[in-house]
């Protein structure tokens, strides 16, 4: 995969995910949305690019904060299930509807949809539990492109 232009590594993002987040003007000045990728950088300000040709995404284009790109705690962190930052992080966690749970429960019943409502295409449990300071592992064994499709 391709680097960003900040240098960061970048993750593949599907046609699907570009669609569903970039606004159509955006993508009506792209030759194709194939190859990009999602750059998760917080002090990079692009969110998809695309090394064969340079195209790149400003985060500030999409119409959702970008949650790696932001740091306002009224961001979103789960984009299928509508949890922010602040309410991940609030009191309550030790329910058994905390926002984690809830979120780790309805990927297990294949509730979420990642790859249209994520900016990163991927499963937001990874960026959960790194705001709990938990393992920053996913829901799935690997990494959560499991229900990216
Ligand atoms: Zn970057």
């Amino acid at each position: 995969m391709d680097a960003c232009k900040c240098g960061a590594p970048l993750r593949a993002v599907g046609a699907q995910t570009l669609c569903a987040l970039v606004p159509q003007r955006t993508l009506n000045g792209l030759s194709s949305l194939d190859g990009f990728g999602f750059c998760d950088s917080p002090t990079c300000s692009v969110v998809y690019f695309r090394g064969v040709d340079s195209a790149s995404i400003q985060a500030d284009e999409l119409d959702v904060l970008v949650f790696e790109k932001a740091d306002e705690p009224t961001r979103l962190v789960c984009y299928c299930f509508g949890f922010t930052v602040a309410d991940v992080t609030g009191p309550g966690r030790d329910r058994p509807d905390a926002p984690d749970r809830t979120i780790l429960a309805n990927c297990r019943r294949g509730l979420a949809n990642c790859a249209v409502k994520n900016p990163s295409g991927h499963c937001c449990m990874r960026n959960v539990r790194g705001l709990l300071r938990q393992d920053p592992t996913c829901c799935s064994a690997t990494d959560g492109s499991a229900h990216a499709r």
